[in-house]
């Protein structure tokens, strides 16, 4: 870059020709500002049981950007990690999620939370906050934690999702397999679910080690009264087998995608009380 072409220039802004680490610094940048601007969403999509009914809900966070469109959370939330912003979406999150609770009255809802949340201490006292300013139960949730993340948990670590489970929160183990997943880790970790990484479930048809490697999880599971989820159910096929395997939770497309919310609409009683407020 030459110094002539400096101050005073004018130039079509080319998003391709930024650098890397810079494209990255706008987007943070734009991250932070669109928790204000009320860019993020959070889909819910269904974990069914053995029937098809619903038995909770795993909340997936989405970023509505105005020029961009919809960008996943893959794209974004590692960028979050590298800094304190993962903190403000986390608490975005969560307090999205409590406020959503009166739509699904019989359903948990299954929260993804961020290892790097659970390196600080602040996490525990956000959750506590959101409960007492929403209203909200510990135990109508589900914390998903990545089992890299569990396996590479320090003491302090551990302790705090014992902490999180003392008060009322359960927690699930997520992409179960992509990790070095010690089965001795299923035993030592308080933990609730396990959920079972989609790439198993994609070759349960012919690949024997993925067979093998369900069926010896949902065992010990039932052993360690453990609920098994298998992700990333795309065909009927899949759910069968699954099924057949031993899991006891099921998520995927074939039985229903991340969706956002439809509009509430207040019941009657509800509205009839306000007017009446206001009419007093
Ligand atoms: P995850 O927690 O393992 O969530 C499951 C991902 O698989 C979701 O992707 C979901 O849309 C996708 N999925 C569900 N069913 C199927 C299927 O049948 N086939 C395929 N191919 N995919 C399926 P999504 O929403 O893009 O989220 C990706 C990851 O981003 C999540 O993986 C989770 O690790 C992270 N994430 C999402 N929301 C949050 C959040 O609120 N906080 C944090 N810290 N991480 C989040
Ligand atoms: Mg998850
Ligand atoms: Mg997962
Ligand atoms: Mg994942």
């Amino acid at each position: 870059e030459s110094k002539g072409a400096g101050r005073g220039r004018v130039t079509v802004f080319d998003p391709d020709m930024l650098s890397e680490k810079r494209q990255r610094r706008l987007l943070e940048r734009e991250l932070r500002a669109a928790v204000y601007l009320n860019e993020l969403e959070l889909h819910y999509q269904v974990i069914t049981d053995t029937e098809r009914n619903r038995a909770a809900v795993e909340g997936l966070v989405r970023w509505r950007h105005p020029v961009r469109g919809m960008i996943s959370p893959g794209e974004f939330i590692p960028i979050a990690e590298r800094s304190s912003l993962i903190d403000m979406i986390g608490e975005w999150v969560f307090r999205r999620a409590c406020l959503d609770l009166h739509r699904f009255p019989d359903n948990r809802i299954s929260i993804n939370v961020s290892g790097e949340q659970l390196k600080r201490d602040g996490l525990v006292h956000m959750l506590d906050r959101v409960l007492q300013e929403t209203d909200a139960q510990a135990n109508r949730f589900i914390l998903e934690i990545t089992e890299t993340v569990a396996t590479a948990a320090t003491p302090e670590i551990i302790a705090r999702i014992v902490r999180l489970r003392e008060m009322g929160f359960h927690i699930a183990l997520d992409d179960f397999g992509t990790g070095h997943c010690g089965f001795n880790y299923i035993k030592t970790l308080p933990i609730d679910a396990i959920k079972i990484d989609r790439s198993y479930i994609h070759n349960l048809d012919d690949d024997r080690i993925a067979q093998v490697f369900v069926s010896a999880l949902t065992q010990i599971a039932r052993i360690q009264d453990l609920v098994i989820v298998a992700e990333g159910i795309e065909t009927e096929e899949e759910f069968r087998l699954a099924r057949s395997a031993g899991c006891n939770r099921f998520q995927g497309y074939y039985l229903g995608k991340p969706q956002p919310l439809p509009p509430f609409r207040e019941a009657p009683g509800l509205t009839e009380r306000r007017a009446l407020a206001l009419s007093a």
